[in-house]
C-alpha cells in the first residue's frame, strides 16, 4: 500500500531503523522492489531523478503509474514514490505534477539563501500531504549528470536555521558520504560520526544518508544506530545489475532482464537487512 513518505520516515525513526531508497527507471527495476520487500516483509522507498528516465524517454507520470500497478499485486509492501535530486524548482515542479508526491531539492550546488527560499516555496507547492527532502552543506561526486563537485559538510548551526526557516521534512546530511561509490576520492568514504551526532542533536527530522555505495557495512549500520532513517542507493546495485546482464547476453531478452531482476531484487534485500527494516513491513 502506498503511504507518505514523511509516514515511512516517522516510523523508521520511531522504530531505530533506516528504509534503503532505491533509484528505479524502468518496469525491472520497479518490479525488483517489489519483489524485494515482500521477501524481507519490509517498507521501501522508490525514487528516481530526471537524470534517470530522460535517457530512457520516460516521463515522471508514466514512472509513477508503473510503480503504483504493482500495488494490486503487492498490497502487502508498503511502498513510497518519491524524487531524488530535484535539480531546480521546475524540474521538481514537474514530478509533483506527475504524481510524485514526494519531492528532493538539491539546492547545495547555489548560495545557502537560495536553497532555503527554494526549498521554503517548494514545502509549500507539496502541500501537507507531501513530504519535502532537502540538502544542507554539499554530499558532492556525480549527482543528476552534472559531473563531480567538492563536498561541503554540513554545518550543525546552518542545519538548525535551514528547518526553522524552510520547515523541510528530511534532510540529506553531508558526512563525508559521496555520490557514485567513491566519487572523485577513489577510496571507501570515511562517515564523520562525531558530526552525525551533533547534527542528530539539533535535528528533529530524519536524516538522510546520499551515496551510500561503497560505504562499509558496519559503518551504515552505525549511521543508522545514530539517526539515518533512509539511505540512498545507486551504483552499487546497478553494476551488480549490469554484470548480471553482461553476463547472460547469449540468453533470450526476456531471460536475461529476468534473470536481471531477481539479482537486483536480491541485492536490494540484503540493503533492507543492513538498514533493520527487513521485517518492519505495516
Ligand atoms: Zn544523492
Amino acid at each position: 500500500m502506498e503511504y507518505k513518505m514523511k509516514e515511512i520516515l516517522a516510523k523508521a525513526m520511531e522504530g531505530g531503523y533506516a528504509v534503503p531508497a532505491i533509484c528505479v527507471s524502468n518496469m525491472e527495476s520497479v518490479l525488483a522492489c517489489f519483489l524485494a520487500a515482500r521477501a524481507a516483509r519490509a517498507p521501501v522507498i522508490i525514487q528516481s531523478a530526471w537524470s534517470e528516465l530522460e535517457p530512457q524517454m520516460i516521463t515522471f507520470g508514466e514512472l509513477a503509474g508503473i510503480i503504483r500497478c504493482f500495488e494490486k499485486r503487492f498490497p502487502e509492501v508498503p511502498f513510497a514514490i518519491h524524487l531524488d535530486h530535484g535539480m531546480t524548482e521546475e524540474e521538481c515542479m514537474r514530478a509533483l505534477e506527475g504524481g510524485f508526491p514526494s519531492i528532493m531539492y538539491d539546492g547545495s550546488a547555489g548560495t545557502y539563501e537560495d536553497n532555503v527560499e527554494v526549498t521554503r516555496r517548494l514545502r509549500r507547492a507539496a502541500g501537507p500531504d507531501g513530504t519535502l527532502e532537502a540538502e544542507v552543506g554539499r554530499v558532492g561526486g556525480e549527482e543528476g549528470g552534472g559531473g563531480d563537485c567538492e563536498i561541503v559538510k554540513s554545518d550543525p548551526g546552518q542545519l538548525r536555521d535551514f528547518l526553522e526557516k524552510t520547515g523541510a521534512d528530511a534532510i540529506a546530511v553531508s558526512i563525508g558520504n559521496i555520490h557514485g561509490c567513491h566519487g572523485i576520492v577513489k577510496r571507501a568514504p570515511e562517515l564523520d560520526f562525531e558530526l552525525l551526532q551533533r547534527l542528530h542533536d539539533v535535528c528533529g527530522v530524519p536524516l538522510v544518508l546520499h551515496g551510500a555505495s561503497g560505504i562499509p557495512e558496519a559503518d551504515v549500520r552505525r549511521a543508522v544506530r545514530m539517526g539515518i532513517c533512509k539511505v540512498n542507493y545507486y551504483t552499487q546495485l546497478y553494476n551488480v545489475y549490469m554484470d548480471c546482464v553482461k553476463e547472460n547476453v547469449s540468453l533470450t531478452m526476456e531471460e536475461c532482464m529476468g534473470k536481471a531482476t531477481l539479482v537486483l531484487a536480491g541485492e536490494i534485500e540484503k540493503l533492507m537487512e543492513m538498514c533493520g527494516c527487513a521485517g518492519k513491513a505495516f
